[in-house]
């Protein structure tokens, strides 16, 4: 490490388990947890960066089983000197309403840059994903949001559409928005910090690596049938002794084969969201 490498804290917000934060179930079934969005984009994000000079610190458990307190999350972002940290969470409050959209939120009594920042972020992040919406205000001074107040750099709050809206829920739980997403936030952090390339390979190709390497399987997107038929589809093996693996790698305890925990992991197999191992 350099002394002028660069240091991104990223931050996926809450836990699995965290009480509220999920999609609303009249729009999604599976009631898909805030946890996994925000940590699917924080994934990418990260695979993205690893093309650039810089250092991505997480805060917080990328494994989703703990919901680590802010004052962690924000202590381990200030003990890496971190130069940005970036929150990426989704929104909520539209109670199955047709409204949404993206928002970027910064500190109210922090500098004078930090607007600007949030307006460049926002940019680029609606330029990707195209989840403009329709807020009022896109661009939120915030006195309250803890991480915003407690870190010692520059810090941002994304909030990338809600769970319980008609228009974006169905949007959010797709890779493709996640994928955008990552794009804005990577080109709003390699914008700000004037990060150099590592590799001299275009983005897209880190991007693709990303997505086939990357921490979740494909989607199951056939016909409705059973874990084990979509696995097998998909290639992956569908043994009991696998899926007891792959139930781990997903927080589901104890896997003994039973419906609803098959269920489960099919649901996170539908929407991109089955980890693998
Ligand atoms: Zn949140």
């Amino acid at each position: 490490m350099t002394l002028s490498e660069k240091v991104i804290a990223l931050d996926a917000g809450h836990g699995m388990g965290t009480a509220g934060k999920r999609c609303l179930k009249s729009i999604d079934p599976n009631q898909t947890r805030e946890w996994f969005l925000n940590d699917r984009i924080a994934d990418m994000v990260e695979a993205e960066l690893a093309a650039y000079f810089c250092r991505v610190v997480r805060a917080g458990d990328t494994t989703g089983a703990r919901d680590v307190p802010r004052s962690s999350r924000v202590k381990t972002a200030n003990t890496a000197k971190a130069d940005i940290y970036i929150s990426i969470h989704h929104n909520a409050g539209i109670n199955g309403g047709n409204g949404g959209g993206v928002t970027v939120h910064y500190y109210a009594s922090g500098k004078a840059d930090r607007k600007a920042k949030a307006q460049r972020l926002y940019t680029a992040v609606v330029g990707k994903n195209h989840l403009a919406g329709n807020r009022s205000q896109k661009v939120v001074p915030s006195s309250g949001l803890y991480v915003l107040k407690h870190t010692s750099m520059p810090a941002l709050l994304l909030e990338n559409g809600f769970m319980d809206s008609q228009v974006d829920t169905p949007i959010i739980l797709t890779r493709e928005h996640a994928e955008k997403t990552a794009q804005g936030i990577t080109a709003f952090l390699v914008d700000e910090l004037q990060l150099a390339r590592r590799v001299d390979k275009p983005v897209e190709d880190v991007t693709d690596k990303a997505v086939h390497l990357g921490t979740y399987y494909r989607a199951y997107t056939g016909k409705p049938t059973t874990l084990s038929a979509a696995l097998t589809s998909l290639g992956i093996n569908s043994t009991y002794t696998f899926r007891k693996q792959i139930a781990a790698a997903n927080d589901i305890r104890g896997y003994v084969g039973t419906a609803a925990q098959n269920t489960e992991m099919y649901n996170l197999l539908r929407a991109g969201l089955l980890k693998r191992v």
